[in-house]
């Protein structure tokens, strides 16, 4: 086979000498040598070592159109010839930047008609942050401030969007959360359910929302923050109760709304966004990951007429990011939202490779390991337990079995990422029924040896409920 890089081991070393791996165990991977990953097209990797690897997580959650789209590396190349940079702070504007804010406007629902662009969807969420206080603060209402995520939400690893975020394990690192920001429970009936029917639970845990607006007041209220799916907490389809009760919560106490769409955006549940799917209708739209499938970084709030227009009326806002809206990844943007458009992507995801994968994935239910398979459009968990019946924990440490099982399907040339105990899917939209067949039956084996390997070392028992 033909190399033009170093052997494995030597990259590996270089790897272990001198790169710093994000949310990683640095010395445990330094030990074992980082998997050198050499290219991609469609939905398959290859390592340096040449094996082809199935990839269902789409990179993180954000190749939707597949790698290695020769139209893509095309219009990358078009658009540095033709304007390589220029920023857009000093009362300048460029044509990528136009067409990609204007083709936004017609995507989004609603009247989310302007973007304020990013690099990324961490970015992105600090901008809300800000964004929302400065709206309040030109309405004539200042002290209204704070702003509400969840617990076990994911909303980037910035300083503000970490806050937003409720990932206690990353709030501990770092002195989060920021002042003003606040948390209720997520919606998570299998975990946290208990003996509630589902649709009372999200009942409930909407209702949280209205109880912190209360007890905090709501003039001191700014916005709301939330994933119509939560991506990285699992891949939690809430309760069709939830949303309709989140959303009349929020009007009724004059907070902003604001979807995270990063992960469900540009097709991932079978529409354009998942505020369609899930019938939600928010002020402010985060978009990042599949805005460009990945082949550049880019992110963006999307505002609605009424907060825009705050915005620009309440004199300069002082703050933005020099590659805002970049010219080549507002290019591949747009190359990527062609893409999706004439290739029928999203409706691919509706009614060919979605409702395909639906059946196979539920039907995983049947593995004496999976006590939960939830999957809504192109993202899917499933929940490992040792009993189904009572919906257990393991007695060993969470995330123990994830591990494993998620060791087991990168030996098996698959990628399923693990959250705690629950395994995560969330694989290239262009993914054919066929190769959906080999993305399974490597899961199944994948599961089965977890299991053998669960009894072995005696990890099947569950904890004591409660
Ligand atoms: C990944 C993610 C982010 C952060 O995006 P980055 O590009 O990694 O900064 C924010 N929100 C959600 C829902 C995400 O999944």
């Amino acid at each position: 086979m033909f190399e033009n890089h170093l052997p494995t081991a030597e990259l590996q070393a270089l790897d272990a000498a001198h790169h710093m791996h994000p949310f990683t165990d640095g010395a445990g991977l330094n030990k074992k040598g980082a998997r050198v990953i050499t290219g991609a097209s469609g939905v398959w990797l290859t390592d340096s070592d040449g094996n082809r690897i199935l990839d269902a997580m789409a990179g993180l959650w954000c190749v939707n159109i597949g790698y290695g789209r020769p139209e893509m590396a095309d219009a990358a190349a078009r658009q540095i010839n033709q304007l390589s940079f220029y920023n857009t702070f000093f009362q300048t504007t460029h044509v990528p930047a136009v067409t990609l804010a204007a083709k936004l406007a017609e995507l989004a629902p609603y009247d989310l008609n302007h973007a304020f662009f990013a690099n990324s969807g961490s970015e992105a969420n600090d901008t809300n942050l800000r964004l929302v206080r400065h709206y309040w603060k030109a309405k004539g209402k200042p002290t209204k401030r704070i702003v509400i995520g969840r617990w076990n939400g994911y909303h980037g690893s910035t300083m503000g969007s970490a806050s937003l975020g409720g990932m206690k394990f990353m709030h501990e690192q770092g002195g989060l959360p920021i002042p003003d920001v606040a948390h209720i429970d997520q919606p998570d009936w299998w975990m946290q359910g208990g003996d509630s029917a589902p649709d009372d639970f999200g009942l409930a845990r909407a209702r949280q929302l209205e109880a912190k607006i209360i007890a905090l007041g709501a003039d001191n209220v700014a916005a709301f923050i939330a994933e119509p799916i939560q991506g990285s907490g699992g891949v939690i389809v809430p309760p069709a109760t939830y949303w309709p009760e989140i959303q009349r919560i929020c009007r009724e106490h004059n907070i902003l709304l604001i979807a995270d769409e990063v992960i469900t955006g540009f097709g991932r549940t079978g529409r354009w966004f998942g505020s369609e799917t899930l019938d939600i209708r928010p002020d402010i739209m985060t978009i990042a990951k599949g805005m460009s499938s990945g082949y550049a970084p880019i992110g963006a709030s999307l505002l609605s007429d009424d907060v825009a227009d705050t915005i620009n009326d309440a004199g300069e806002f002082n703050h933005g990011y020099t590659y805002a809206a970049h010219p080549l990844s507002a290019a591949l943007a747009l190359e990527n939202i062609r893409i999706l458009e004439d290739d029928d992507i999203v409706d691919h995801v509706a009614n060919v490779a979605g409702p395909y994968l639906k059946e196979k994935w539920e039907a995983l239910i049947d593995h004496p390991l999976v006590g939960d398979a939830s999957i809504l459009g192109m993202m899917g968990s499933i929940r490992m337990t040792p009993d189904k019946a009572s919906r257990a924990k393991f007695k060993a440490d969470e995330g123990t079995a994830g591990y494993i099982c998620r060791e087991r399907c990168f030996a098996n040339n698959l990628v399923m990422r693990h959250v705690g105990d629950r395994m995560v899917i969330s694989p290239p939209l262009v993914i054919t029924t066929d190769e959906i067949d080999m993305f399974i039956a490597r899961a199944i084996t994948s599961l089965d040896e977890t299991h053998a390997k669960l009894k072995a070392d005696g990890l099947m028992e569950a904890a004591p409920a409660g």
